[in-house]
């Protein structure tokens, strides 16, 4: 078995594995590094297209031609995508041309999320695909043998996401990006424990884990404690006469969910504005899981957005507004609000909640912190960090391993500061670094035997 390290391990971004099981090639994630193009999920501007010369260039998309240069690219047999993130799923549209010979693999909501992402973007898509649902199983017929995947329920912060085991002649793979331990999610199930310790009892040969935060040592609470805190913070804002803006991720239905429950309870009309908002909410629909449709309204082209925007500046106590921005995106509906570029002027005594936590890149930290400037100047009330994350901490780390015992352990989802600390916790449970536990750069095969 060969792994491939495409993407997504020198930084939190454009995740991508190929695993090469004699003449087989099975592709996980074609993610996009979102800091390169921060500006893409937004904005209503429908001239902004993309192509993928242009993202190649500024970085933007895993470097798959390395493909090409191991001879791997005519052998690739699926793609399969883990769930609906952009840095798993955002360089699909891009790339996949590149493999027609390739089913592309996933759940009901990832390939709605696919669907969207190419209708906006005016891109066709002509490969097969296998939709497959959370714990179930499907055999490809490789050219050298049968290759059974399953698709197990994994808890992370979008809906149906899963866990990869792809089992082969020469062992078993296992894919776990992303993830966390919650045993109270908003939606959906807890955590498959007796399956993933039976597929520990049967032997995994390689693991690829998601690092993000193995610095952390703590187990990432529940998304339940995030919905106790969106109550608290809504609660919160009793100002009748000042706008109400809460921003969060568009692809966190669960999150949504607790915003659109407890904003019912403030008496204020909830408007979901953007066209990110309303690519996840409107494949959520598609798939039978939005479970708050009948209570909200969406707002998708600038020109609506705008002239409702102009609405909640003469009637601010009316509306809670629900967008993106929260990473303070260039463009985005909020950076757009706080520059004074849409008709709604925010001032004192306005509020905005943050239903998120800056990610940890440097471009985000400082776009934050140029907004952050702004909101104080105009004595707007800011609420931040009303989140939990959906990437597990260490605790939930050393729990996988513990329940798979891979042979084999490779981090990933980040840069050596991330994936350096899984190495040292998987080392407290007897893995040894360059014989079972290993460190790639992006472009690189690993080999096991
Ligand atoms: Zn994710």
């Amino acid at each position: 078995m060969e792994v491939c390290t495409i993407g997504g391990f020198e930084q939190v971004g454009k995740n991508m594995t190929a695993v090469k099981v004699k003449d087989d090639v099975i592709i996980f994630d074609a993610g996009i590094y979102l800091p390169a193009i921060i500006e893409i999920q937004e904005e209503e501007s429908h001239e902004r297209i993309y192509n993928e010369k242009d993202l190649r260039r500024i970085g933007a998309l895993p470097d798959d031609l390395v493909l090409d240069k191991y001879g791997w690219t005519n052998k690739v047999k699926a793609i399969v995508i883990g769930h609906a993130h952009l840095d798993h799923l955002g360089a699909l549209p891009y790339l996949v041309h590149r493999y027609p010979q390739a089913e592309i693999i996933a759940t009901p909501f990832t390939m709605a999320v696919l669907d969207e992402i190419l209708e906006s973007e005016k891109i066709v898509v002509k490969n097969r695909r296998r939709i497959v649902k959370e714990d179930s199983t499907y055999v490809l017929n490789g050219s050298s043998g049968q290759i059974k995947m399953e698709f197990i329920h994994a808890t992370h912060s979008t809906l149906q996401c899963v866990f990869i085991a792809m089992h082969t002649s020469e062992g078993t793979f296992f894919y776990a990006l992303d993830f966390k331990f919650d045993n109270y999610p908003i939606i959906g199930d807890p955590p498959r424990y007796n399956k993933l310790r039976e597929l520990g009892r049967k032997g995994i040969k390689v693991l690829v884990l998601d690092a993000l935060y193995s610095k952390l040592e703590r187990k990432t609470p529940s998304e339940r404690i995030a919905r106790n805190m969106v109550e608290d913070a809504i609660s919160s804002v009793r100002d009748r006469n000042a706008a109400f803006i809460v921003t969060t991720f568009s692809s966190h239905i669960s999150r949504l969910k607790s915003i659109v429950d407890f904003g019912k309870k403030t008496g204020r009309q909830i408007i979901f504005v953007g066209r990110s908002l309303y690519k996840y909410t409107n494949a959520a629909i598609k798939v039978g899981q939005c479970p708050f449709k009948k209570d909200i309204a969406m707002m998708k082209y600038r020109k609506q957005v705008d002239s409702f925007l102009g609405k909640v500046e003469k009637n601010r106590g009316k509306y809670l507004i629900v967008c993106t921005g929260h990473q303070a995106e260039p463009g985005s509906i909020l950076d757009r609000i706080v520059k004074d570029e849409t008709p709604l002027k925010l001032r004192e005594g306005d509020n905005i909640v943050f239903c998120s936590s800056v990610i940890p890149d440097p471009v985000n930290i400082n776009a934050r912190e140029r907004m952050d400037k702004r909101l104080r100047k105009k004595g707007v009330r800011i609420q931040t960090d009303v989140h939990v994350s959906g990437h597990g901490a260490r605790e939930d780390m050393r729990d996988l391993v513990n329940m798979l015992k891979p042979e084999h352990v490779i981090p990933a989802h980040g840069s050596l500061q991330q994936e350096t600390p899984l190495i040292e916790l998987v080392g407290e449970l007897g893995y040894k670094f360059g014989e079972t536990s290993h460190l790639s750069p992006n472009g690189k095969i690993l080999r096991f035997d």
